[in-house]
């Protein structure tokens, strides 16, 4: 739950928040039933508390209506992208949550987490097309990954991927003369050859 009410929020944040909100229902059927203005008020550390509590209500009350609770036990029986879709049919669920659920829950599955700073890389590398929504851009990069990566290392790639963003390949003035990726970067060696 805490990708539902993360948009524009970090991680640290939007876990604790999650953990408030169990703690003070008690379950997430519970907070399904919870009227949206005690969910903002419970989501006021979020960036847009009130966009977060309409998806966290709607993803879980769709959840609640096709599952009779809130159990994703059955994505276990099907295969990865029969399972994102699945999710991606719940209000407020796109590729990024979907691929984190499957990728980092007991489920264990080979799917990368595309988040705005691993998008952005590999826009710049040239390996997904520049303007690629974040489910493109899994539709691109997904069949150029290591066959013998495990779901622990799309977990860790995604990680360093996310510290490269923060450290060198920033939105804004990316540090290419520094680097560790700029052998493999199209835009890098166009920027340090220019
Ligand atoms: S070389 Fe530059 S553009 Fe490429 S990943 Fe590194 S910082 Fe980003």
């Amino acid at each position: 739950m805490q990708g539902v009410i993360g948009a524009r929020t970090k991680s640290p944040v939007s876990n604790a928040a999650t953990d408030r909100l169990l703690k003070r229902y008690g379950s997430w059927e519970a907070v399904a039933r919870a009227p949206l203005i005690e969910l903002e008020d419970a989501l006021l550390t979020q960036t847009y508390p009130n966009v977060a509590a309409e998806r966290l209500k709607a993803s879980l009350t769709a959840l609640i209506e096709k599952r009779g609770a809130v159990d994703l036990s059955h994505l276990a029986g099907l295969e990865t992208a029969e399972a994102m879709d699945w999710l991606e049919q719940l209000p407020g669920i796109g590729r990024k949550i979907a691929a984190g659920v499957m990728n980092a829950s007991t489920l264990d599955r080979r799917a990368i987490v595309l988040d705005s700073h691993h998008t952005r890389i590999l826009q710049r590398m040239g390996l997904v097309p520049p303007k690629a929504t974040t489910a493109r851009a899994f539709d691109a990069i997904m069949p150029a990954m290591p066959e013998e990566w495990s779901a622990a290392d799309y977990d860790e790639h995604h990680l360093l991927m996310k510290k490269l963003g923060q450290t060198w390949c920033r939105p804004s003035s990316p540090d290419c003369r520094n680097c560790p990726a700029l052998a493999m970067c199209e835009t890098g060696r166009a920027r340090e050859s220019a």
